[in-house]
C-alpha cells in the first residue's frame, strides 16, 4: 500500500521539520550567550590571570614555569548557556634529562589515555636537582602532589580580599575542590569558575594535565591525563570550515542540553565532540538542513556507545572516553537518551 506508507513519510518529514526549528529556537534562546556577556566573563578571568602572574614571580621567582594562560570553551565561542568558567593552565618546566613519560598501557594499570612521569637518573642527578623534586611520590611526579603545591600558594597564601577589592570582584577558593578552583563574583548575579590546570608538555608534543582519574583514585593517583581537546576541537572547526557546516552547532546543543538536564551531567565536551567526530567519518552532509538528522544520529551514536561501553577518541582510538564511568552510570545516561530518542523535544524543555 503507497499512500500509507508516503503519509507517514510526511509526518516523519514534518516533525523532523518541527525538530529543526525548535533546535534553532532553542539555539537562539538557551544556547548560545551573548558577546557582551562573554566578554565580561573573559574580562574578570584576564584581570585574575594577570595578578596570579605578578604574585607567582615575586614570591615564587625560582619555581619553573612558563607563562600561564587562559583556556577553554569561553575561548573558542563553544560555551553555552551561562558564561561562568574557564581554566587556567599553568605549564611546568621538566627537565629533559630528568624525567620520562610512559603511556598507561604499558603500565599495571592498563589504561590508555593516562600516563605515568618517571624520575629518571636519581643515581646521578639524586633528589632536589629537579625543582619538581619535591612533587614526586614513589618515583613518580605526582599530579596530586603538584595540584597541593599550587593549592597552598592560592588558597592559602593569596589576600584574595585586597586583590578582589582593588578589582572590584568578590573572589575565593571554592572549598573542598577536587581541583583548584577560584570562584570570582565580578557583578552582583555573575560568578565565574577559574580551574587551575597545571600542565605537562612533552618532547613529543603530548600534552598531559593534573586532573585526577575519576575512579580509583588511590591507586590511579600518579597518573596524568592526557589531554586532545586542542587537536580534537580544532579538527571540528576545520571540518566546518571546509564546507559551512553546523557541527560546532550541534556539539553546543548537546552541550547545553547534558548541562540542563541533570540525568545527562555526566557527558562531556570531550565525550560529545569525538562522538561528532566518528560520526563525521560516516556522514558528509552537515548543512544547516540536515541539523536534526545530524542531532538524532548523534544521540542514537551515543546510544551505541553507551551500550558497547566504549567510546574511542577519534585522535586516538585506544582510549576509552567512557573508561570513568561506573556501569550504573552507563546505563543510567544510556536510558536517557534511549527515550530521549522518541521524544527529542523533551530535551529543549527547561
Ligand atoms: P565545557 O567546560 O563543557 O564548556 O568544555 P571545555 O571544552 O571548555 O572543556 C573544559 C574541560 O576540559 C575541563 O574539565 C578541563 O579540565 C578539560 N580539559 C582537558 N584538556 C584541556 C585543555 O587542554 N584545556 C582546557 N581549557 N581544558 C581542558
Amino acid at each position: 500500500g503507497g499512500s500509507g506508507a508516503t503519509e507517514s513519510d510526511m509526518q516523519r518529514a514534518r516533525m523532523r521539520l518541527s525538530l529543526q526549528e525548535h533546535l534553532w529556537e532553542f539555539y537562539q534562546s538557551n544556547v548560545n550567550i551573548p558577546a557582551e556577556e562573554q566578554a565580561l566573563a573573559r574580562r574578570a578571568a584576564l584581570d585574575i590571570c594577570a595578578e596570579l602572574r605578578v604574585f607567582l614571580h615575586a614570591k615564587l621567582p625560582d619555581m619553573p614555569l612558563r607563562e600561564m594562560y587562559l583556556s577553554g570553551s569561553l575561548y573558542d565561542e563553544l560555551q553555552v548557556v551561562t558564561a561562568d568558567h574557564a581554566q587556567l593552565m599553568v605549564p611546568l618546566i621538566l627537565e629533559k634529562n630528568l624525567w620520562s613519560s610512559i603511556p598507561g598501557e604499558d603500565t599495571i594499570m592498563n589504561v590508555p589515555g593516562f600516563w605515568l612521569v618517571r624520575r629518571e637518573n636519581l643515581e646521578y642527578f639524586p633528589r632536589s636537582n629537579s625543582y619538581w623534586d619535591r612533587c614526586m611520590v614513589g618515583g613518580y611526579l605526582s599530579p596530586k602532589s603538584v595540584l597541593e603545591v599550587f593549592d597552598k600558594l592560592v588558597a592559602g597564601s593569596i589576600n584574595w580580599p585586597a586583590i578582589g577589592s582593588v578589582l572590584d570582584y568578590i573572589i575565593r577558593p571554592v572549598v573542598p575542590s577536587e581541583t583548584l578552583t577560584l570562584e570570582v563574583q565580578y557583578e552582583t548575579d555573575r560568578r565565574l569558575y577559574v580551574d587551575f590546570l597545571p600542565l605537562l608538555v612533552m618532547e613529543d608534543g603530548t600534552s598531559l594535565i593534573a586532573k585526577p582519574h575519576r575512579l580509583a583514585a588511590e591507586r590511579h593517583g600518579n597518573l596524568w591525563r592526557q589531554s586532545f581537546r586542542v587537536a580534537e576541537t580544532a579538527r571540528l572547526r576545520a571540518l566546518d570550515q571546509e564546507d559551512g557546516g553546523v557541527r560546532c552547532p550541534c556539539l553546543k546543543l548537546a552541550k547545553a542540553v547534558c548541562k540542563l538536564n541533570p540525568a545527562l551531567n555526566r557527558l562531556n565536551a570531550s565525550q560529545l565532540t569525538n562522538a561528532i567526530l566518528l560520526l563525521c567519518e560516516k556522514e558528509g552532509d552537515w548543512t544547516q538542513e540536515a541539523l536534526a538528522d545530524r542531532f538524532l544520529q548523534l544521540l542514537r551514536a551515543l546510544v551505541g556507545h553507551l551500550e558497547a561501553g566504549r567510546l574511542p577518541c577519534a585522535l586516538s582510538p585506544k582510549v576509552n572516553l567512557f573508561c570513568e564511568l561506573t556501569e550504573q552510570e552507563v546505563d543510567e545516561l544510556g536510558y536517557t537518551l534511549y527515550c530521549a530518542l522518541s521524544d527529542p523535544e523533551g530535551l529543549l524543555r527547561d
